[in-house]
């Protein structure tokens, strides 16, 4: 993560390229199904952010909070959408290895107890969330170990301080084109695209404590 420009100002975010062309994930997810996934569902969410942002700081200037709790579900909604579709790109790849790298699976196996247990437990909570939403497995600063949550939409039913480091989107524009109602043939054969390098850097990332958002990994970090 390019650190130099931090902080964002207010209403600048911008959409990210894919890190790859829109066939790159093809069969498993199709070239115009993640052609308007990146390019209209995630523009939304950055255009939902800035709008929210945009609007509190001039509700700031003018001291006029009426509309608060509304900027405020756009800020949750938008910003959780444009964050966790960052990650999500990053974290896919045509050229998985297969199997998680060492930081992850020491993690993985220490808590969930083997890669399988984690496998099923993260394949489950997916196809199980009910309505729109994302599965994530994210590290847990406070408690030093990994977790597997569920939100519904992109905000809800989070838990504080998680730093997401492998994310799944179960909304119908991701699959319902190439899949249609068959969320779990998604969400199997999704498992096969994920860029475990990536995942490998974003864990070690989190546990210093950081969130890259455009990073993309396509070697084991030694
Ligand atoms: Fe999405």
């Amino acid at each position: 993560m390019d650190y130099s420009k931090r902080p964002i100002a207010p209403g600048t975010h911008q959409l990210p390229p894919l890190p790859y062309l829109y066939n790159a994930l093809e069969p498993v997810i199709s070239s115009s199904t993640l052609q308007i996934h990146h390019d209209r569902h995630h523009k939304s969410y950055v255009d939902g952010l800035n709008k929210a942002e945009t609007a509190l700081v001039q509700a700031r200037q003018q001291n006029n909070f009426s509309f608060i709790k509304y900027w405020e579900r756009e800020l949750a909604f938008n910003g959780s959408g444009h964050i966790l579709h960052c990650i999500y790109w990053t974290i896919m790849t045509a050229k998985s290895p297969g199997s998680p790298g060492p930081e992850t699976t020491r993690c993985i196996n220490n808590y969930f107890g083997s890669y399988n247990a984690f496998q099923e437990q993260f394949i489950s909570a997916a196809i199980k969330i009910e309505g729109s939403g994302w599965a994530v497995l994210i590290w847990q600063p406070a408690w030093g170990r990994l977790e597997i949550l569920t939100a519904e939409k992109h905000q809800d039913l989070t838990q504080w301080g998680g730093i997401p480091i492998l994310v799944l989107d179960v909304w119908e524009h991701a699959y319902y084109l190439d899949y249609q109602n068959r969320r779990n043939e998604y969400v199997k054969s999704w498992i096969q695209l994920i860029n475990w390098y990536e995942v490998e850097n974003r864990l070690r990332a989190a546990q210093q404590g950081q969130l890259p958002l455009i990073s993309m990994s396509y070697e084991m970090p030694v």
